[in-house]
């Protein structure tokens, strides 16, 4: 497995340090969040982990364009009263920073919308999500560290920390995932040095009882509810949680459908919600689409600041693949009858 394998193993380090980093200030009940303008939480673990995960990439990667989530515009963190904290946790993680405005560089080193990084970003680029689940974050609930390459449009390496999940062939909870494309995907644990155990989709088609999950704060409960009744999933086989380890639970077999139907007419998902995740879904034996059953579109003829988020509203559907064609069918059905395009 020769292809990326430089990468990956970066990429795995970066999440994995990171991941360590939130981990720990969540167990010592440290978080310190503030809201940003889209309503959305921010921690200073968000911002700490953006940082270096950064300062992990140009270590080897210097001149890759990167795109993550954060900014330091939400830096109340980062005065005087929280910065010596902030500067002591990301050194005691092994981050490497000299100043405060070290830290500020770094997490901003991560190009948002309004920086753009020269065309060579079509070729290839990063995406960062520092924490993914940041609700979750807060209350003790699922959440993930994700890190994707995105080469002429496909995801060609994914890695993914999740402090808080376990899988059926691992005793450990706290797991890192990592594909690379044409690779397979594998997960080892997170806390500990161990041999990494390959992932599989299961293989339950349309006459088994399936199991789904999908987003605790960002689903549509009346047409999920619809989508789940035309596949015959009964409410207990429905699994509400944060993050992308709704990604993982269907890399590994646990679950069967990731449903992730249009919040709103205007909501354009986020790359670095999916990047990692759909990556290490396929190599699992998995397939990922839009609510259409279209593949997802990781860069086009958009401009950077555009391809931020995908060009439309329209959802991400991932399952093991073999029951992919019913689900995309069901959820045609369900919103044909309650007059939405389909
Ligand atoms: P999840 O934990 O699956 O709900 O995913 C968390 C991600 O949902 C966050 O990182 C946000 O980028 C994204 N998000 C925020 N608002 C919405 C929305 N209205 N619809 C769908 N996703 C959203
Ligand atoms: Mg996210």
């Amino acid at each position: 497995m020769e292809f990326r394998q430089k990468e990956l193993t970066q990429a795995i380090a970066a999440v994995r340090q990171a991941a360590i980093f939130c981990h720990q200030i969540r167990k010592e009940k440290r978080i310190r969040s503030m809201t940003k303008a889209d309503g959305s939480p921010v921690t200073n673990a968000d911002l700490g982990s953006q940082a270096l995960i950064v300062q992990k990439l140009r270590e080897m990667y210097a001149s890759d364009p990167v795109m993550a989530e954060e900014t330091a515009d939400y830096s109340d963190f980062l005065d005087a009263a929280f910065s010596g904290e902030l500067m002591d946790d990301l050194q005691k993680a092994g981050g490497v920073f000299l100043s405060v405005n070290d830290i500020v560089e770094s997490i901003n080193r991560g190009l948002s919308e309004s920086t753009e990084p020269g065309p060579s970003w079509r070729d290839r680029y990063w995406v960062i999500d520092p924490i993914d689940g940041t609700k979750g974050y807060l209350k003790s609930g699922q959440y993930a560290i994700a890190l994707g390459l995105i080469e002429k449009g496909q995801v060609t390496v994914a890695a993914l920390a999740c402090p808080e999940f376990s899988v059926p062939c691992m005793a450990d909870t706290g797991l890192v995932l990592f594909a690379v494309r044409g690779g397979g995907a594998y997960t080892t644990p997170l806390f500990r040095a161990a041999a990494a155990e390959p992932l599989k989709v299961s293989n339950r088609s349309g006459t088994d009882l399936l199991k789904m999950c999908e987003s605790l704060n960002h689903s549509p409960t009346g047409t999920s509810a619809k989508v789940a009744d035309a596949l015959n999933v009964p409410d207990s086989q429905i699994d509400k949680m944060d993050s992308q380890a709704k990604y993982a639970a269907v890399a590994c077999g646990v679950a069967d459908i990731y449903l992730r139907l249009p919040t709103s007419s205007t909501y354009r998902e986020a790359i670095w919600d999916h990047a990692a995740g759909a990556l290490i879904v396929e190599e699992a034996g998995g397939k990922v689409s839009n609510i259409y059953g279209k593949s997802l579109a990781w860069n086009d003829d958009r401009s950077w600041q555009d391809n931020h988020r995908f060009p439309r509203p329209d959802g991400i559907v991932v399952t093991n693949a073999v029951i992919h064609d019913m689900v995309i069918e069901a959820i045609r059905t369900v919103l044909q009858g309650s007059g939405e395009n389909a």
